[in-house]
């Protein structure tokens, strides 16, 4: 069947068209023009962005995949977790067109699109162990089936991406943060200054980044009373040791999921990961030596399915609707939508 998604629910309208596993179309328009100077995404001006922005991304969508919204079969929606108003945005949207043309629609979660998107572009089998990483996210997840994830732990305060983005903020680089301070910390010493390594000795899989935001504000502020201001190997410095610290922390709590993960013997173990700071080349060579030294297969879409995009949408709708979910008009838009039921597990012993 070919399913039109749709996504609204941060700071990017998109719309997109699949058939099976083929991306017909994906159309992403971002807001960042609209929110700079602000400081972070502003809720009334994304709602108000999505609502004018999503019909053009369906037509579009519509137009590069050379079909009609005569030849759509299902609507796919992000129906939550975000901002309230852009979610209503898309879910109206969604409502109007399954109803006008008379085909099924379906509320898809959000962090679901992200963690099942691996299996668009690889045959990846269930369960599999998956790394959600990126500007407001930050999990470990065992993905069972379309509807069905275990989260084994996160983070407790910040996502890495916005801790990314809060560096570059602080040491005068340009936003997004990460692309930035991954290309400044290539000249950069890691071992010049010393980042803690948050929750290393709390067992599980959670994580906390905010302390290294201030470790690094600390560091400046000092650098700065010393020498009156930073020089250009300060700044690659600093990045290099923070990356470093992120990478460290999510490479330790990456084995004990794959520890809790290996112990339900999955037949073809693998690691996914997914979100914006999947993109940092020294993230994924850790993952991958870990995952080589635990004999997990390591696997990562690319970054244009690893950002916020409606393909990912779409997909996820898809394996909804072939095993059997569809919505009505009663679908609503969930602010928050946890990905697991039930409780998490009590996972890792420590180590
Ligand atoms: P979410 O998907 O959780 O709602 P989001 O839409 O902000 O949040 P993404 O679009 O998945 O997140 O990712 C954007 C984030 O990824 C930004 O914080 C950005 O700094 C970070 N990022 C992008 N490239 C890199 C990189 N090379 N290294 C580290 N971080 C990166
Ligand atoms: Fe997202």
């Amino acid at each position: 069947p070919l399913i039109l998604g749709l996504e609204s629910s941060c700071d990017d309208s998109a719309a997109a068209l699949l058939r099976g596993r083929e991306v017909l179309a994906s159309v992403v328009k971002g807001q960042a023009d609209l929110h700079a100077g602000f400081g972070g995404v502003v809720p009334e001006i994304a709602a108000r962005a999505h609502a004018e922005r999503l019909d053009l991304c369906v037509e579009e969508a519509l137009a590069e995949a050379g079909v009609t919204l005569r030849n759509v079969d299902a609507i796919a929606v992000t129906s939550g977790p975000g901002l309230i108003g852009g979610v209503l945005s898309g879910v109206m949207l969604a409502k109007g067109l399954a109803t006008g043309l008379g085909v099924p629609l379906v509320g898809v979660n959000h962090l679901a699109g992200h963690a099942l998107t691996p299996r668009l572009t690889d045959d990846l089998a269930y369960p599999y162990l998956m790394l959600l990483v990126s500007g407001g996210h930050c999990q470990f997840l065992i993905v069972r089936g379309a509807d069905d994830f275990t989260r084994l732990g996160g983070t407790i305060d910040d996502a890495p991406g916005e801790a990314f983005d809060k560096t570059a903020r602080l040491l005068g680089l340009p936003q997004p943060g990460g692309p930035s301070v991954e290309t400044t910390a290539r000249e950069g010493d890691d071992k010049r200054f010393r980042f803690p390594r948050p929750l290393l000795d709390r067992p599980g899989c959670d994580l906390s980044f905010s302390g290294l935001k201030t470790a690094l504000l600390r560091q400046r502020d000092q650098l700065i009373a010393e020498q009156g201001g930073l020089r250009r190997q300060d700044v690659a410095d600093l990045c290099a040791g923070f990356q470093a610290a992120v990478r460290d922390v999510l490479a330790l709590k990456a084995r004990r999921a794959i520890a809790a993960y290996l112990e339900e013997a999955p037949a073809e173990p693998a690691l996914a990961v997914a979100g914006g700071v999947a993109a940092n080349q020294t993230l994924r060579d850790a993952l991958q030596t870990v995952c080589s030294e635990t004999g997990l297969r390591f696997t990562a879409p690319p970054l244009s399915l690893c950002t916020d995009n409606a393909a990912m949408i779409a997909y996820a709708g898809g394996a909804l609707l072939a095993s059997g979910v569809t919505h009505d008009m009663t679908l609503s838009a969930r602010p928050r939508w946890p990905l697991d039921k039930q409780a998490a597990p009590l996972v890792g012993s420590g180590k």
